[in-house]
This record gives structure tokens, C-alpha cells and sequence, in this order.
């Protein structure tokens, strides 16, 4: 058994589409970033690299190389689960936590789960997605942008 744990934040811009675990949520702004900038997704992607101890999504999808503009993050997290294969593990859960001021994200987080545990390889019952509001303190709480925490267990095929 390997754990991972995941980070990421991105801030909120004019003109893009938000999408959070691979669901496009409307909402006015999206988040800033070269990929679609799905932080959730990000998270989840740096959680599992990490259980397998595989570096990070900044070393594997760089910002800097075009193939990865505006590229929807469930192909990362796609050649991540290969990755994470062909070093000999699976996925046996995934939780995680998106913390954003706004929108509100109650009615999309089972969908989320849903999209994530089809990637993962894994039941949607093996996939936690929360959100919970910063109650206003800090950058998150003035609406400048979104977090995610992750963490995966994986397990020696
Ligand atoms: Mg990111």
C-alpha cells in the first residue's frame, strides 16, 4: 500500500470555462492556467504520482510545452493511471477536498466523483469529493481563486 497526498491552486480569470474534476460547472469566471486548469484534477493527478513516488504533474505536463495548452486535465490524469500502472499499482481510493468561496459546488460533486472514478479505474464509491468554503478569510475567501487537496492510496498489483 502507498499513500499520496495532492495539492494545487489556481486563480480565478475572465473568459474561461470552469471545470472542476473534469465537470464544467457554470459559473462566470473560470481558473487561470495552460491546461484547462481543472485544480481539482491537478490534485488528484499529484496525489497519485506521489503514491508511487513518480515526481510531479509540473514535471510530467509542463506549462511550457505547448501540448499541453487548454488540453482537458482527464487526458493527464489518463497518461497518469498509465503511469501509475506500469509501475505496478492501482488505485484503491481517492478523497479529496476543493475549497472555493464560490460557486456553490454541492450539486456537482457526485457528478465529479463519478467522472474521476471512471478515470481512476475504480468504483465512484471509492472516490470522495468535498468542498467547503474558506468563510472569507484569505485570498480563497476574496474570491481570487480556487484550492484542491488530495490524497490516494494505491496498492501493489
Ligand atoms: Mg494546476
Amino acid at each position: 500500500m502507498r499513500i499520496g497526498i495532492g495539492y494545487d491552486q489556481h486563480a480565478f480569470v475572465e473568459g474561461r470555462r470552469l471545470v472542476l474534476g473534469g465537470v464544467l460547472v457554470p459559473h462566470p469566471r473560470g481558473l487561470r492556467g495552460h491546461s484547462d486548469a481543472d485544480v481539482l484534477t491537478h490534485a488528484v493527478i499529484d496525489a497519485l504520482l506521489g503514491a508511487a513516488a513518480l515526481g510531479t504533474i509540473g514535471e510530467h505536463f509542463p506549462d511550457t510545452d505547448p501540448r499541453f495548452a487548454g488540453v482537458s486535465s482527464l487526458a493527464l490524469l489518463d497518461e497518469t493511471m498509465r503511469l501509475v500502472g506500469d509501475a505496478g499499482y492501482r488505485v484503491v481510493n481517492v478523497d479529496s477536498v476543493i475549497t472555493a468561496q464560490e460557486p456553490r459546488l454541492q450539486p456537482h460533486l457526485g457528478n465529479m466523483a463519478r467522472t474521476l472514478a471512471q478515470r481512476l479505474g475504480v468504483a465512484s464509491s471509492n472516490v470522495g469529493v468535498k468542498a467547503t468554503s474558506p468563510e472569507a478569510l484569505g485570498a480563497l475567501g476574496r474570491r481570487e481563486g480556487i484550492a484542491a487537496h488530495a490524497v490516494a492510496l494505491l496498492e501493489a498489483i
